[in-house]
């Protein structure tokens, strides 16, 4: 395959897509002109189609701009408009994996997403977007300042908390009934260097090495560290040697989906050094969110189709998950369980379904004795800052509805998601108190550790 496309192996289609990479360093990238006249092409074939009219509020909004325009036609729809279709995209990736079948190698070459991610990107260099946006995609900072002890204590108090919440709305203009998480002064990192590693010999198996490095990610070091422990305690179980990287900044994610390209390279490069040294001293990469995963596995090598240190990173790094099948595969994952967990609604994560890898997590839960899995393959509705947005945020409940009836509907003892945000979204529509429990944690409880 040519350098800087990557076959995604398209769920649901006989002939696997190609990827193009994302080209966002050639100079007709960033021309509001080209830009223009490719939205506009790429608009009428999605008017022709219209299969994905349900996937998110991008494809109802645009085909309600035909709709409602003067002759039903694209031609008649103000192109000011054209960026109310982009601002309701969150790059979840679905339409192009999914549904698209006019994606490469067909002709018409439609990447749905890409071309949004164009379309923000152009945005931002051109200075449209919000301080808002910029604050809440600055995830590293964020976590730097909440997480300073006296706040983050501060912040368990549910007076001072709604105080809290009411700033959020109102400075950052953050929907108050939105799931905002709490900040942990004594981070994962903290934490997990604060315990004694046990150092297995690494047997290899299926492509695993047999010892992991953690890149943390900012949501389990500041605001769920539990996952990030569960995770050390499943695969330490598991004969698995689990170390620190040994520094991390964001993944770059929240930047990619604001459009901030150049943001996205910086964090790149800042954390290519640290995971190629673990890389080389005999370790493969595991990160507890399905986004972060994503960045290093296909958003980051369709930005940078020639970094050979990239590739490597994208072959060594893992979804937790799918590392544990592969062992299991090898004969090295350990069984043992003592504990059954009943039934459990399993909300698959976009992020995860776009990476290709299966259902690694229901297979694995599913070894448990006296466990069924029901999964869910539907948006929770969260998608990264969409679901806490002001103005997004009853769209955002009305896009996980669906997921929200299913685990109520499951009479499921646990509901999951390998997104933690995602969990959070679900249970905000729940009607009960019942927390979602992660797919780490549960294996861990399953085990008895
Ligand atoms: S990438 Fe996701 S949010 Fe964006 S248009 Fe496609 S399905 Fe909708
Ligand atoms: S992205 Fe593809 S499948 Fe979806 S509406 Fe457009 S052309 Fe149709």
């Amino acid at each position: 395959m040519p350098e800087g496309q990557i076959n995604s192996g398209r769920e649901g289609s006989l002939e696997a897509p190609t990827r193009h990479a994302l080209g966002w360093q050639e100079p007709q990238f960033y021309d509001a002109g080209a830009l223009e006249k490719e939205l506009e092409r790429v608009f009428d074939i999605c008017h022709g189609c219209r299969r994905c009219f349900n996937l998110c509020n991008s494809f109802p909004t645009l085909f309600d701009l035909i709709d409602e325009s003067k002759n039903g036609e694209l031609g008649d729809v103000d192109k000011k408009a054209y960026w109310q279709v982009v601002d309701n995209c969150y790059l979840c990736d679905m339409c192009y994996m999914t549904k698209c079948p006019y994606v490469p190698p067909h002709p018409w070459n439609v990447d749905f997403p890409h071309l949004m991610l164009r379309a923000k990107a152009v945005k931002h260099r051109g200075g449209g977007t919000r301080w808002r946006d910029k604050v809440l995609s600055s995830t590293d900072l964020i976590g730097k300042i909440a997480g300073i002890p006296v706040i983050a204590e501060v912040d368990t108090r549910a007076v001072v908390r709604s105080v809290g919440r009411k700033v959020l709305d109102t400075v950052l203009g953050v929907h108050p009934q939105a799931p905002v998480p709490l900040y942990r002064s004594n981070t994962l990192r903290k934490q997990l260097a604060a315990q004694r590693r046990p150092a297995a010999a690494a047997q290899p198996a299926e492509g695993t090495r047999g010892k992991v490095a953690l890149f943390a990610t900012c949501y389990a070091n500041r605001n769920e560290p539990q996952i990030g422990l569960d995770l050390a305690r499943v695969f330490e179980h598991n004969g698995i040697e689990v170390a620190l990287v040994e520094q991390e900044n964001c993944c770059g994610m929240p930047k990619l989906e604001l459009g901030d390209l150049q943001g996205v390279a910086d964090l790149k490069d800042k954390n290519l050094p640290h995971l190629l040294a673990m890389i080389e001293r005999g370790y493969d990469i595991v990160a507890p969110i399905p986004s972060c995963v994503l960045m290093f596995k296909q958003e980051l090598p369709l930005m940078f189709p020639g970094d050979a240190d990239l590739a490597k990173v994208r072959e060594h790094t893992f979804d937790p998950f799918e590392y544990l099948a592969l062992r299991h595969k090898g004969g090295l994952m350990r069984t043992d369980f003592t504990r059954p967990l009943g039934k459990i609604a399993y909300h698959v994560a976009c992020h995860l379904r776009v990476q290709n890898i299966g259902l690694k997590t229901r297979d694995v839960l599913q070894l448990i004795p006296g466990t069924t899995v029901e999964p869910i393959e539907r948006c929770s509705g969260h998608n990264g800052t969409y679901g806490v947005k002001r103005e997004f945020r009853d769209m955002s409940m009305k896009i996980g509805k669906p997921v929200v009836q299913r685990v109520q509907a499951s009479g499921a003892d646990y509901y999951a998601s390998d997104c933690p945000m995602a969990g959070r979204q679900i249970e905000s529509g729940l009607q009960n108190e019942m927390p979602p429990t992660h797919p780490l944690t549960l294996l861990r409880m399953a085990y008895g550790l």
